[in-house]
């Protein structure tokens, strides 16, 4: 298999319900916390899929929408700021894992 980067990596994630319009996110991030008293930001860096960003005023934004389940920022936020839970098949969107 070719060695792929990691952004080529991410462009081959399917998802199940992709078409859907009314998904139910697993993560919900309370960005109140974030761009108040959160000291580091760290899921800025950590998220591989760079789902938090952070503009040019210094804000950390949050889209779910390229998530990979990976479930770095569940540990890395020790600010309460983020709300986790795997995505119910049915309502949910969900990464459809192809190599286990
Ligand atoms: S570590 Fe938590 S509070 Fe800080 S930016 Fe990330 S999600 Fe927000
Ligand atoms: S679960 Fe992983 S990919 Fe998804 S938002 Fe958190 S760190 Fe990013």
């Amino acid at each position: 298999m070719k060695n792929l980067k990691l952004t080529e990596r991410l462009g081959l994630v399917s998802y199940r319900n992709q078409s859907k319009s009314e998904i139910k996110p697993h993560i919900v991030v309370d960005t109140d916390i974030c761009n108040s008293t959160c000291p580091h930001k760290c899921t800025t860096w950590v998220c591989p899929a760079n789902c938090y960003t952070m503009d040019e005023n210094n804000q950390v934004h949050f889209q779910v929408e390229d998530c990979i389940e990976c479930g770095t920022c569940m540990y890395a936020c020790d600010q309460g700021a983020v709300d986790w839970n795997y995505p119910d098949p049915e309502i949910g969107r969900g990464v459809t894992w192809n190599f286990g």
